[in-house]
């Protein structure tokens, strides 16, 4: 009898196991192909490397400014390889972890026969609990066909030569990241997005400067343009037609919900996720849903946060789920916000400090962007943020909403100078009239 069976070994499962072990539970993964799931072996892993990669090229690029000259040249092989290594040290790391805890990895399709049994393919197990981490899968339009030159993001990662011209469809984060790693590694790349703005869900700053960054580095940005059909060499849109080589189709997930299962065992969901409680309980009790398939953000680092709350629930330590989600992307310029938008605020205060009068910013010559602070009343309630690293400065503006740390908590907290994580305490000390950096208007 196991404390938990866990279905999926995605980030949301692998956490979940490791907590359950942690404290003291046996807990077993089923794993129908690779530990680590999405997350590592097509997901943030290698498009992570493959940005790591397009960040020394656009580095190169900008070294005379520091009075170094480099002749930068890209080896897409050797780009390859970085990428794969990293996944592959990603998932033997992941791997140690759960055979360091005694957890078991049987691999195979899984399914929930009842409350307390999961089979694969033929064998049963005996469960106290089980925890429900399919994960996601892509959502292709209609309109659309794959082929061997029409990809989802899981094909894109595996590619093994540098498409030269790369049309992508959709301009939401997957998109961004894409076109920014595939344009400064040498192809010519086309987003094509069917609203009239990139981030309609951020603040117009972001927004705004977004669509501005995009064009300016020579991406083609299409706006308000609709895929009509795909043929062999064009993509025709309501915009024109646009020669390909690589298509890569970047409209959205959906959670990967086994439906006949959930019907039979009586477990709620919708078209949107299996619906669970904030001890990440579906309706039946000892049945846990966790990661993308509960369809509350299609983000690894929640899916790890709930895969740890209902472990710490099944050991009897109560827990509960908090959704302050921090929204990176890391294109370039990277993109980075939490909690409420501007316009979530009922009389907002808003306070936008610029890169270009940080200390640490103008010494490394990474003077674009902002940090945008939103107040409701006196509490910060979000932070907007474009430019260097703000994907590692979201951090203590996450820590701030989700803690509700106060104004005067964040102003008498020495920050070092200089670092580019000073920008946080000088939004703050904007929206309460004490910056210090700029000059008496
Ligand atoms: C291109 C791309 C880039 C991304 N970048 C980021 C990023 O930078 N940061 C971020 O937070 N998120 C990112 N994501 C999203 C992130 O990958 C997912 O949110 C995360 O992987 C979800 O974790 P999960 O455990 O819920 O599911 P998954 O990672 O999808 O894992 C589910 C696992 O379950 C297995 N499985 C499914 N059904 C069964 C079954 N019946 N039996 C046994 N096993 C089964 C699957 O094989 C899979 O291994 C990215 C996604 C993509 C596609």
């Amino acid at each position: 009898m196991y404390d938990a069976i866990i279905i999926g070994g995605g980030p949301s499962g692998v956490a979940a196991a490791t907590r359950i072990a942690q404290l003291g539970g046996k807990v077993a993964i089923i794993e129908k192909d690779k530990v680590g799931g999405v997350c590592v072996n097509w997901g943030c892993m290698p498009t992570k490397a493959m940005l790591a990669s397009a960040k020394v090229v656009k580095e190169g690029f900008h070294a005379e400014t520091f009075g170094i000259k480099v002749k930068t040249s890209i080896d897409f092989k050797k780009v390859v390889a970085y990428r794969d290594a990293v996944i592959e040290k990603s998932r033997e790391h992941a791997k140690q972890i759960l055979e360091s805890y005694g957890i078991e990895i049987i691999y195979g399709e899984g399914a929930m026969i009842d409350k307390n049994t999961v089979g694969k393919n033929g064998s049963t197990f005996q469960t106290k609990n089980i925890i429900l981490s399919t994960g996601s899968e892509v959502t292709i339009p209609n309109t659309i066909q794959l082929s061997k030159k029409v990809l989802t993001s899981k094909e894109l990662v595996q590619i093994k030569t540098l498409p030269k011209k790369l049309v992508i469809i959709g301009g939401g984060v997957i998109g961004l990241e894409f076109a920014s790693m595939f344009h400064l590694l040498g192809s010519q790349v086309t987003i094509i997005e069917m609203a009239d703005k990139l981030l309609p869900n951020e603040d117009k700053e972001i927004s705004q400067a977004m669509q501005e960054h995009i064009t300016k580095q020579g991406i083609t940005l299409l706006l308000s343009t609709k895929v009509e059909q795909i043929t062999n060499d064009v993509v025709v849109s309501s915009s024109g037609k646009i020669p390909y080589d690589v298509v890569l189709v970047a409209t959205g997930r959906k959670p990967l919900l086994p439906i006949l299962t959930l019907d039979r065992l009586k477990i709620q969901y919708t078209s949107k996720g299996v619906l669970v409680n904030e001890k990440m309980q579906t309706n039946v009790k000892n049945v846990y849903c966790v990661g993308d398939t509960t369809g509350k953000s299609i983000l690894a680092h929640v899916g790890m946060q709930q895969g740890v709350v209902a472990a710490n629930n099944i050991m009897g330590q109560k827990d509960e789920i908090q959704y302050c989600i921090p929204r990176c992307i890391y294109s370039f310029p990277e993109v980075a916000c939490v909690g409420k938008t501007e316009k979530e605020v009922k009389n907002p205060k808003t306070a936008i400090i610029h890169f270009k009068d940080v200390a640490k910013a103008i010494i490394d010559d990474k003077q674009e962007g902002f940090v945008k602070i939103i107040m409701e009343k006196e509490n910060i309630v979000g932070f907007q943020m474009m430019g260097p690293s703000v994907t590692e400065l979201i951090n203590e503006a996450a820590l701030i909403v989700s803690a509700n740390i106060t104004t005067k908590q964040i102003l008498s907290t020495i920050h070092p100078h200089p670092t580019l994580g000073e920008i946080v305490k000088f939004a703050v000390q904007k929206a309460t009239g004490q910056f210090l950096e700029e000059t008496k208007t």
